[in-house]
């Protein structure tokens, strides 16, 4: 199998929550030599340097100093999102009830819900820990089936076949134990996992997550399933790109936030002062004016990478059947004359030649005129720093199902089309 491809697949099951998928990244970044910097403390940076920042435990952004002048090179940035949609617990609501011990969530994002329920269901996230020396933030990951959502029976709901609305308060809450007085088997759990004392527990941020693996399907492995695709899988993408870049003429970006989900107004989301206070510190490291830097910005592109749909035979009433994508066709522009995708003719044009360089074959993509469109990371980032950009994503189906389906010659086009742009 291609090197990228059994990443890709490692990366999935490593990276059950954003915080998993942070650690992930890092550490594929330290293992290709980038070092990390503090976001508290004074940078030195050198021309061909490797370098990323972490934020609140998950935003992450990798760069590589350019050899030649910021002013005239510019930032060559590429951005997506390492968070998805989910079922968030609510820690403090475990109850028990007739003998059966169950946790409420909150869903994050928009999932497909009913995709969620009768599945293994693991539990990720972070967990703040009193330790003799203050508080201690953790990464959690319990990667065995401790809960499970189950339906009701077919008997007692007939209509669940034409459509069903789950409530999200009551029929959404996993169910953790039966017959188990213990006490708060959530709380047990997590301490036991981390090998810490059930009182040290302060504060905790947890999601439910499918434990399935990541896999290759199809007569000829064409296809990948997977839990998170959105946007993992352009996160990989871009990550793959910039471990393999070396002494870039204008200084590479990649950038993964959170939170695009909810909206990207978080301290670690796109519409933050993350990405446009880094490229500021770059510039200051580096001893340029304000007014160098401006001009820095004004010569920078950005890819906005986020995962699209791909044509679905079943569905083809969904679809302008101009702008259709083909699954393993190729990364697809996309396009909104909204401006919910940040392409233009120009910017485009930017992308049709990297893919043309590299020799990939690429889509595009718009929505029917009588449907809404999605929206991404690249609108706001493009617009807070005024840096031209074109969004794109490779085809995929079931977006922001539990289970996702892309392809894997898509996955391999789009990293050699990113690699070429910061050659
Ligand atoms: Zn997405």
């Amino acid at each position: 199998m291609n090197i990228n491809i059994q990443d890709l697949l490692t990366f999935l099951d490593e990276s059950p929550s954003a915080f998993q998928a942070s650690l992930a990244i890092k550490e594929r970044l330290e293992a290709a030599g980038f070092g990390e910097l503090d976001e508290t403390k004074s940078w030195k940076l050198s021309p061909g340097g490797k370098y990323f920042i972490r934020r609140a435990d998950t935003a992450i952004i990798a760069f590589v100093v350019g050899s030649m002048p910021l002013t005239d090179a510019g930032f060559q940035i590429s951005a997506s999102h390492i968070d998805s949609p989910a079922l968030k617990l609510k820690p403090e609501t475990v109850k028990t009830e007739k003998g059966v011990t169950r946790v409420g969530v909150e869903v994050y994002g928009g999932p497909i819900i009913s995709t969620w329920l009768d599945r293994e269901l693991g539990i990720a996230g972070r967990v703040s820990i009193q330790t003799a020396e203050g508080i201690k933030s953790l990464p959690l990951n319990i990667n065995c089936p401790i809960a499970i959502i189950p339906n009701a029976a077919i008997h007692m709901n007939r209509e669940i076949n034409s459509g069903f609305q789950y409530n999200k308060q009551t029929h959404l809450q996993a169910i953790l134990a039966t017959g188990s007085d213990a006490g708060n088997p959530l709380l047990a759990a997590v301490a036991t996992h981390l090998n810490m004392s059930v009182e040290s527990i302060r504060e905790m941020e947890l999601y439910l997550y499918d434990l399935a693996n990541a896999s290759l399907a199809g007569t000829d492995d064409s296809l990948l399933i997977s839990g998170r695709l959105d946007n993992l899988a352009m996160t990989h993408a871009i990550l793959a790109a910039i471990l393999e870049t070396d002494n870039p003429q204008g200084t590479s970006v990649a950038a993964f936030f959170d939170h695009e989900e909810i909206g990207s107004t978080t301290m670690q989301g796109a519409d933050s002062s993350l990405l446009g206070e880094l490229l500021e510190r770059i510039g200051m490291a580096l001893k340029l004016s304000r007014e160098e830097q401006i001009r820095a910005l004004r010569s920078s592109f950005a890819i906005s990478a986020d995962m699209a749909h791909a044509f679905h035979p079943a569905y083809p009433e969904k679809y302008e059947p101009n702008y259709s994508p083909m699954m393993n066709g190729g990364p697809v522009i996309k396009i909104n004359g909204n401006y919910r995708y940040t392409s233009t003719s120009q910017s485009s044009l930017r992308f049709i030649d990297l893919c043309e360089k590299a020799g990939v074959p690429y889509q595009k993509f718009m929505v029917r005129s009588d449907m809404p469109c999605g929206s991404t990371v690249g609108p706001t980032m493009s617009a807070t720093l005024g840096i031209e950009a074109v969004d794109i994503g490779n085809p995929m189906w079931a977006m922001h199902s539990v289970r996702e389906t892309c392809g894997t010659c898509d996955h391999k086009y789009l990293i050699k089309v990113l690699k070429q742009y910061y050659r």
